[in-house]
Parts: structure tokens; sequence; C-alpha cells
């Protein structure tokens, strides 16, 4: 444990601390594992070391699972960290895991930048790897995901998916102006790929594109084989990649609609024949 973490986790334990644009908070979960439902029903568990996310992406499903509204609207810029959570997974320890298949996370990022010190997600990969098999999904738009290739590579079955929504850094800012760069988060999927662990690239969802032949071109450069693509909804509330008020106003301004999309679509699947599409797409692997 280093200096600047004792600080951090001090500052943290005994008020509530800000990270970046981030007001960070501790809360102690009741549970750590959720049954996979609805979206994510062909997984057994999700699990979510963290709610509320820092990359605040303006479409975020999961921001309507806030549990005041003003943490609804405040979306982007709060983060509760499980402190128990590990805590919570050892109980599993008497009754090991085995073959299930679990999806981490479904209403945050794992790679949340406090995650660089905390290392809840890597604590919570080594606890799999010391006492059960698990079959693991872990979805990210973070590069700090390469820092635990090491455990990845003891997992015999995982995918690292990335999500990469847009060709456009200009269309990112506007709906992700807080995740990292679509650069950033090639060049880590690249890395994961390279690194011999299955890698899969998430455009989810898909957001206007400005060439989406040389999309495809960038797509397929990672090297990654595996890609699952769904559209921009804007059913309110749904377990999709429901879309708030702000993105579905941009959207219409942007003139993209589901005529763009099966357009586009269409562009990338003669390039990614075999790409899938929506929840067939995310199936548990
Ligand atoms: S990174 Fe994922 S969980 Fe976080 S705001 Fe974006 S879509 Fe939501």
């Amino acid at each position: 444990m280093n200096d600047l973490f004792s600080t951090l986790e001090t500052q943290i334990e005994t008020k509530k601390i800000k990270l970046g644009h981030t007001d960070l908070e501790y809360a102690n979960a009741s549970s750590i594992l959720t049954e996979g439902k609805g979206f994510m029903d062909t997984y057994d568990y999700t699990l979510n070391p963290y709610s509320g996310c820092s990359f605040g992406c303006n479409y975020c499903y999961a921001a309507f699972f806030s549990y005041t509204k003003e943490k609804m609207d405040n979306w982007g810029y709060w983060v509760k960290i499980k402190e128990n959570a590990l805590n919570l997974l050892m109980k599993f320890r008497k009754k090991p895991l085995l073959n299930k298949t679990i999806y981490l996370s479904s209403v945050t990022d794992p790679y949340q930048p406090i995650e660089k010190e905390l290392e809840m997600t890597r604590n919570i990969l080594q606890e799999f790897i010391d006492y059960h098999k698990v079959r693991l999904v872990i979805q990210t738009r973070s590069p700090l995901v390469t820092r635990d290739i090491d455990l990845f590579k003891k997992f015999e079955t995982i995918q690292i998916n990335m999500t990469v929504t847009t060709d456009s850094e200009d269309v990112r800012k506007i709906f992700e102006p807080l995740c990292p760069s679509n650069k950033i988060r090639l060049k880590a999927i690249t890395e994961i790929q390279q690194s011999n662990i299955n890698a899969c690239i998430t455009i989810t969802p898909l957001l206007p594109v400005i060439d989406a032949h040389e999309f495809s071109k960038i797509l397929l450069e990672t090297g990654v084989k595996k890609f699952i693509i769904q559209p921009f909804h804007g059913e309110k509330g749904k377990f999709v990649a429901g879309t708030r008020e702000e993105a579905s106003k941009i959207i219409k301004e942007l003139n993209w609609d589901n005529e763009k999309y099966q357009q586009t679509l269409t562009i990338i699947q003669s390039y990614i024949p075999d790409i899938g599409i929506g929840k067939d797409g995310f199936t548990a692997i």
C-alpha cells in the first residue's frame, strides 16, 4: 500500500472527497453477486464493485438505477465504493463458484479512475483465481484494464470487452465527455488482444460515425476478432442502452436515426460479417 493510497483511503473513510470531477464515498453493500436478468439473463451473475460511474456517458442506462433523482441528474460526478465487496465475495469460498458466468460490470465501469489506487476489481479477480472457477466477461472503457493482464492470463475462460462507439472524437466528446478517448481505448484493447486474451469490441451503442468504411478498418486493425453492436435506444428505463433526455435530444439534432444506423451497420457488416447484434451478441461465454 503506497502513501498516496493510505492518505486517500483515510480521507475517504472520514469524509466524502473528490477525485478529479468525481465525489467519492464508501458504502457497504448487502450483496455482491446479482442474478443475471433481462439483458444479462444469459449470465449467472453480474458484479459491480462500484456504483455510479466517473465516465458519465450521457446516454447511460445505468443512471436510471441511481437511488435518488439528484444522483441521476449528477450521473458521472459520483462513485460509491463498495468497501465490503471482497469480504462479501469471500463468503463464497465455502461453496466455490464453479463454471458460473459473471459479467463485470453491468451498471458501472469496473476500471474507475479510483481503481488505480484501491484495486477493488483487481482483488476480486485474484479472489476468483484463488478460490473459484468462473467464466468472466469484463466490460470497460478504461485503459487501466491493461494493468490486470497478468491476472487475466490465469483464467481459463475470460473475455475483455472494450466499448468504442464512434470514429469521431467530436461525437465522442458530445456523448462521452468524461471518458477516455477512442484512440486510448483502441490502444488498450489492441494490447489485450496481443497478450492472447480473448478481446471483444462493443460498439454499444453505435453513435454517429464520419466514415463507416474507415471505422471498420480501424476496428479490424486492433486484431480483435469479436465485435458486438447495438443501436442507440430511446426507450427510457429499459435494461438496454436506454437513452437519457439530453442524449436523445442531441441524437435528433445530429439527424441520427434507425435508418442511419441500418445503413452504417450494413457497411460495418461488409467488413465484419459475423458481428454480434444486440442481446444475442452479449450472450454469456
Ligand atoms: S462507462 Fe458504462 S456505466 Fe459508465 S457511464 Fe458510460 S455506459 Fe454508463
